[in-house]
């Protein structure tokens, strides 16, 4: 799955969530998420995101953000 992280906070852009294929991003308290048990990996969000804010979770040090990622968008 893909994690949105911190440099997504006040961002005003919503390009990631017009491409996504499966609709999957959500809004959280103050930024965007995404639900990873619906994000398919496509990766077509991370180059969209001007922030550069959405990562693999792949990348070391992201389980803080996973976490974030899954209470926010399964809170809805
Ligand atoms: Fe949506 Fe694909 Fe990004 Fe997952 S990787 S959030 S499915 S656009």
């Amino acid at each position: 799955t893909y994690v949105v992280t911190d440099a997504c906070i006040r961002c005003k852009y919503m390009d990631c969530v017009e491409v996504c294929p499966v609709d999957c991003f959500y809004e959280g308290e103050n930024m965007l998420v995404i639900n990873p048990s619906e994000c398919i990996d496509c990766g077509v969000c991370e180059p969209e995101c001007p922030a550069e804010a959405i990562l693999p979770d792949t990348e070391n040090g992201l389980e803080k953000w996973l976490e974030l990622n899954r209470v926010y968008s399964e809170s809805w």
